[in-house]
């Protein structure tokens, strides 16, 4: 049964024109439909009229988007049917965590009521943007919370943002998406799921079910599921809200220190070998002189909070490292950041002016425009700053706002251990001079992440994602990121997938190996084949079960072996022996799975008993699985 409003009392727009942040993906929505505000009593229109939007997009047999700020480079929200504005989505939600938290474990309960707790969970619809999250957190003075992680802005929505696992540069926080502690999601036909992880729910079901606002939304605990879920470009559907853990808001002084970059690159190839690996860059950076005001020695509690190592992408011989460090509670704000003040604006767009002109004339203005940068980053050096974390970290919701400059930009991350870190940098660094580009270059570790496609799903504590961002229009700037993503594949890096990312299914199955799977048989488990939420970008990527070639039936030779495969009647593909399948499946040009229910189980080559050519096994291969090979119809 669904439950949708008798009405749709929000917003709804014919052949709407949405553009992405920088203006490379423009499109035109045959309908845009913005659900209203929720109410602040809890239950709400705004879920209603998301419920109904869902029911009339399969009643139109249209597919749907989810548009957060349109802050992602690629076609991420670009529909060929209907998309979904959640911005007026954007409220706390206090039926589940607050007061006495009706809906939570024991455990949880206790955690969040206790009076000294330094870790609260909080419930908000998740259209709110990252800046007005923050100001939300801190409305009560009293009782102050704030998000432990952020980027370096805040105008993404929290769904977008969790979506493609934005993250900041926290040395010992992961992404965004791992504060995520239970997700509402509204999937094809209006289907309400509830998704928290097994290994640490938070709720208790008899609890959450009296609560919700309704009552036969789904609950489901599972952490394959769950990790699949947050971070994956709206494909799983719509999420409605999120619970989130918070941290007790907290003050941080800042600095910022120029480092030659010949240094900072010994120290990253130094932390490979290391059980710690951020170590030798943060104690080259211990050894550089800090500014007078604020006073390092006497006001940091405990080790660097954040970094992140900044150069001018033409200028890369200096580099400039931001650090930050918890201080006191009651410190006194210094050098906070303001909304943009009108010189900034002026310069940035002076920086644009001469960036078309530049391409438009021919001229290479790229030398010139870096040299300014580096001038700004050198200023900084002089005094740093102190006040709340989320201010340091990602400005005032107005700069998020009103940002003065377009920029195409590319990031990349890898394992902090990875040996192909230090050759990559040393081949872009050396590069860069020969592009006619002008930004920076940034590189900012994190924790790694739990959730299953993050690019910071990486076998290693932390990851470093290195960032390259140059003034859009100028001349050299595509061909700069071209080369980027290309070298970044040679490397093993993982392109940020909210940000220039132009993977191939086979690209995404090297990068990822047998996360794919394990993210595909979560999609399945929910919603088996429906296209509703498929998306040029995710189908360009093999993330989508139609990307999949689906068993149905086998081909067998006299003594019973599996020769051919083979689809259904429907199948848009022949007959495949299994060697080219396997063949395939080495390369990663394309998937093969069986379907059983709401099980995915893929084919994957095992050790072969005839040799090099190997031998085809489901996984998961528990027997049930593996039988399913057994078990498939013989065709002629
Ligand atoms: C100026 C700028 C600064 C940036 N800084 C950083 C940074 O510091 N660190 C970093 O990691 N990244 C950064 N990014 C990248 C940015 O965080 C991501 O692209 C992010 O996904 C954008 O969020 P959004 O709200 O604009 O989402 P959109 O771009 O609108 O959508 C992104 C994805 O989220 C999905 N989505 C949106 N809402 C929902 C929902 N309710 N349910 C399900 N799916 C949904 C969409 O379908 C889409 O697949 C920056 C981008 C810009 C333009």
């Amino acid at each position: 049964m669904v439950w949708q409003s008798q009405s749709f009392v929000g917003k709804r727009r014919l052949q709407t024109v949405l553009r992405t942040w920088n203006g490379d993906v423009c499109f035109v929505a045959k309908e845009l439909w913005e659900p209203a505000h929720s109410e602040e009593a809890g239950t709400s229109s705004g879920l209603s009229d998301l419920v109904t939007a869902i029911v009339s997009a399969a009643t139109a047999n249209q597919r749907l988007m989810t548009a957060g700020s349109a802050w992602s480079f690629e076609n991420l929200i670009q529909s060929d049917g209907w998309v979904l504005s959640l911005k007026n989505l954007n409220r706390r939600l206090h039926y589940v965590t607050d007061g006495d938290a009706p809906a939570l474990s024991e455990t949880w309960r206790q955690r969040q009521t206790a009076a000294h707790s330094k870790r609260r969970l909080v419930h908000v619809e998740a259209g709110i943007t990252l800046g007005a999250l923050s100001q939300l957190l801190q409305a009560n003075r009293n009782e102050a919370w704030s998000l432990p992680t952020l980027g370096g802005t805040n105008g993404q929505t929290l769904a977008g943002a969790i979506a493609t696992s934005t993250h900041g540069g926290e040395c010992e926080q992961a992404p965004l998406s791992d504060l995520v502690r239970a997700i509402h999601l509204v999937t094809d036909g209006g289907r309400q799921v509830w998704i928290e992880p097994r290994s640490e729910a938070v709720t208790d079901d008899a609890r959450l079910r009296a609560v919700l606002p309704y009552e036969d939304t789904e609950i489901i605990r599972s952490d394959e599921l769950f990790n699949a879920a947050v971070v994956s470009m709206g494909r799983f559907g719509v999420i409605y809200s999120v619970v989130l853990e918070v941290t007790q808001a907290f003050n941080v002084i800042e600095v910022v220190t120029a480092v030659a970059t010949a240094d900072v690159l010994q120290a990253l190839a130094d932390g490979v070998s290391t059980s710690e690996p951020l170590a030798p860059l943060l104690s080259l950076l211990a050894k550089l002189p800090y500014p007078q005001k604020p006073n390092v020695q006497s006001e940091a509690v405990g080790g660097v909070y954040s970094c992140q190592l900044v150069c001018a992408s033409r200028n890369t011989r200096r580099c400039w490292a931001t650090r930050r460090w918890v201080t006191r509670e009651n410190a006194i704000p210094l050098n906070t950041p303001t909304d943009p003040r009108a010189v900034h604006v002026l310069v940035a767009r002076a920086a644009r002016g001469l960036a078309r002109v530049g391409a438009a004339l021919g001229v290479p203005v790229g030398p010139s425009l870096c040299r300014v940068l580096s001038l700004g980053f050198d200023r900084q050096t002089q005094e740093g700053r102190r006040g709340p974390f989320h201010l340091l970290a990602s400005g005032t919701a107005g700069a998020s706002q009103h940002i003065p400059y377009v920029v195409d930009a590319i990031e990349i991350i890898f394992p902090v251990r990875a040996p192909q870190l230090a050759r990559f940098l040393d081949v872009v660094f050396t590069a860069a001079e020969y592009y006619e580009q002008a930004g920076f270059i940034a590189i900012r570790p994190s924790r790694a992440s739990s959730s299953t496609l993050s690019m910071h799903n990486v076998d290693d504590s932390h990851a470093y994602a290195i960032e390259f961002a140059t003034l859009k229009h100028m001349h050299g700037s595509k061909k700069w990121l071209q080369f980027i993503h290309q070298q970044a594949l040679l490397h093993g890096g993982r392109p940020h997938w909210g940000l220039y990312n132009k993977l191939t299914p086979e690209d995404v199955y090297r990068l990822y190996g047998e996360k794919c799977h394990r993210w595909h048989r979560a999609l399945w488990s929910l919603t088996r084949d429906s296209m509703r939420f498929s998306s040029d970008f995710t189908r360009q990527r093999g993330l989508d079960p139609s990307s999949l070639r689906l068993i149905m039936a086998a081909r067998r030779n006299s003594a019973g072996e599996i020769t051919h495969l083979a689809g259904g009647p429907d199948a848009a593909w022949s007959p495949i022996s299994v060697r080219d399948a396997i063949a395939d499946i080495r390369s990663g040009t394309q998937s093969y799975a069986i379907a059983s229910g709401a099980d995915l189980s893929f084919i994957v080559e095992t050790e072969g008993t005839r040799g090099s050519e190997g031998e085809l096994s489901a996984v998961p291969s528990h027997a049930p699985a593996d039988r399913l090979l057994a078990a498939l119809p013989t065709m002629p």
